[in-house]
């Protein structure tokens, strides 16, 4: 081995993360050798800041600095209007399409029998709460299109089928089987454009 110990150390670790092969992380490696000392460690601390500070939004689940997240701060936000979806990936997804100016609520996970995951681990009693305490209108149910989403977006719409809110669900325009986070914007947009009721 021609790279000192300390180099794989930071190499190894920067492998372990998601999207980020051994070459890459020994490229990243390289690059941030070479910057000055004040670069890297305004990148260590700022890494070290968000770890401290970045929480959850007390309402809806995303990351937020402080009690409520940017989404939920915005003032020019429709609050009658919710979107459930599964993670804070899913909610970024929407987000970048600018075209929902509704508020959310992040599952953080979905109904799975296999792994033994129901409504009470989701805490979608919180659901209902908010849209009691809101007078929510509409709640659009943006859970992925695959097996596992479709059984969560049932049990919402059961959940609410006494309430007088409508439910609905995100158009089949994001392919079957694949995730929300990685559809386009145009896809993306359409699915929430052409969202239809979900029967309960
Ligand atoms: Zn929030």
């Amino acid at each position: 081995m021609f790279l000192p110990r300390r180099f794989i150390e930071v190499s190894a670790r920067l492998s372990s993360l998601p999207g980020i092969g051994p070459k890459a992380a020994d490229r990243l490696v390289f690059y941030l050798l070479d910057q000055s000392d004040e670069d890297v460690r305004a990148l260590a601390e700022a890494l070290m800041a968000a770890k401290r500070e970045v929480t959850f939004c007390r309402r809806c689940g995303n990351f937020a600095q402080g009690d409520l997240c940017e989404v939920c701060r915005d003032s020019s936000r429709d609050t009658k209007l919710l979107c459930v979806v599964e993670e804070i990936r899913d909610l970024s997804a929407i987000e970048r399409t600018g075209a929902y100016r509704g508020l959310y609520q992040v599952l953080h996970g979905r109904i799975d029998p296999i792994a033994g995951i129901g409504p009470a681990e989701l805490r979608l009693d919180r659901l209902l709460e908010r849209i009691t305490l809101d007078g929510v209108r509409e709640v659009i149910v943006a859970t992925n299109p695959n097996f596992n989403g479709d059984i969560t977006a049932m049990y919402i719409a059961k959940l609410l089928a006494a309430s007088e809110v409508r439910v609905t669900r995100i158009a089949t325009g994001i392919p079957k089987g694949s995730d929300l986070e990685f559809a386009d914007v145009f896809t993306l947009t359409q699915a929430l454009e052409k969202r239809t009721d979900v029967q309960s």
